[in-house]
């Protein structure tokens, strides 16, 4: 039987042609927390997103659970803080996932921190300061602007990837980042009443978040980072708190807040719950939410 050879070629291009639009490529992203999800929505808004942690949970406590490990296995591209943020769970799950793809920066793996300037790094660490963050804080998704920094290395490495697909990544970027600044301008406009303020917080959460708006931390909860608030450092809060000139105490959506409780009843500070990102309560749906909400919980309690 003879094929006639110009059907058969025809039949060939139009299989390719429907393999290049139909089947694209899309890449399965697994992120390490929620803003970092919301953030590969925004730049691959057909790609599948997976947000291995949310917003109630502790970013630098995760455990290496075997759907997390399924979904790394099938990760394209892995998205994640970095500055050591996930140091103790994200090895196992590169480990225990074996995907290639996803244990090196040089290919699908993409640290945020590695992509701006952190603030606070340390020139020497020893035990006896506690789970500090020697890279620098990697909390670094409440910087606006150090987030469209990463925002531009993120799609960058997307277009790595995933070069066919160069110009939707592209105009998803340009398309984000003209929201972003916008919206940039209208939440320091906003903001601008809580130039000042001093606040009790727990932890570094939202250090970036305070250095933007020009807001303070004069006190931590947490005696050391990674240790639950003492009686006794409680009690030297109060004091602070005596001074009269703290605006309120700060908590994270994850964050345990007996010891912020314990402190604003007895120094008549409110407390505020802020999410600690996507998710974190109704109003944080998407990265401008969640911006939005930090900034309307705060101006909430300025006085
Ligand atoms: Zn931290």
């Amino acid at each position: 039987m003879r094929i006639n050879s110009n059907y058969l070629k025809a039949g060939v291009a139009a299989l390719a042609l429907s393999f290049a639009c139909g089947a694209q490529a899309k890449l399965n992203i697994f992120a390490c927390e929620p803003e970092y999800a919301a953030l590969a929505k925004e730049l691959a808004p057909d790609a599948k997103i997976y947000a291995a942690t949310t917003a109630m949970q502790d970013p630098h406590q995760v455990q290496a659970r075997p759907s997390l490990i399924a979904k790394m296995r099938q990760a394209d591209l892995a998205v994640c803080a970095g500055a050591d943020l996930e140091v103790g769970w994200l090895p196992m799950l590169q480990m225990k996932s074996a995907n290639a793809q996803v244990r090196s920066t040089d290919k699908g793996l993409f640290y945020a921190a590695e992509h701006t300037q952190t603030l606070d790094k340390l020139a020497q660490v020893d035990r006896s300061m506690g789970d500090v963050h020697a890279q620098g804080n990697p909390h670094l998704h409440f910087d606006p602007e150090r987030l469209l920094e990463v925002a531009k290395a993120l799609s960058a490495k997307m277009v790595s990837l995933d070069p066919d697909n160069r110009a939707a990544y592209e105009s998803a970027l340009a398309d984000f980042s003209q929201r972003w600044q916008a919206a940039i301008a209208g939440w320091q406009s906003q903001a601008a009443p809580l130039k000042g303020k001093k606040v009790i917080a727990y932890h570094t959460s939202f250090r970036y978040l305070f250095n933007w708006l020009g807001m303070e931390q004069v006190g931590d909860l947490e005696p050391k980072p990674g240790l639950p608030p003492s009686t006794g450092h409680l009690a030297s809060l109060q004091g602070r708190a005596g001074q009269g000139d703290v605006m309120a105490i700060i908590v994270a959506s994850y964050q345990d807040e007996r010891g912020a409780n314990w402190l604003g009843e007895r120094t008549g500070l409110p407390v505020v719950n802020l999410p600690m990102s996507v998710g974190g309560n109704d109003d944080a749906q998407n990265l401008f939410g969640l911006y939005d909400s930090v900034i309307h919980l705060l101006l909430g309690v300025n006085r």
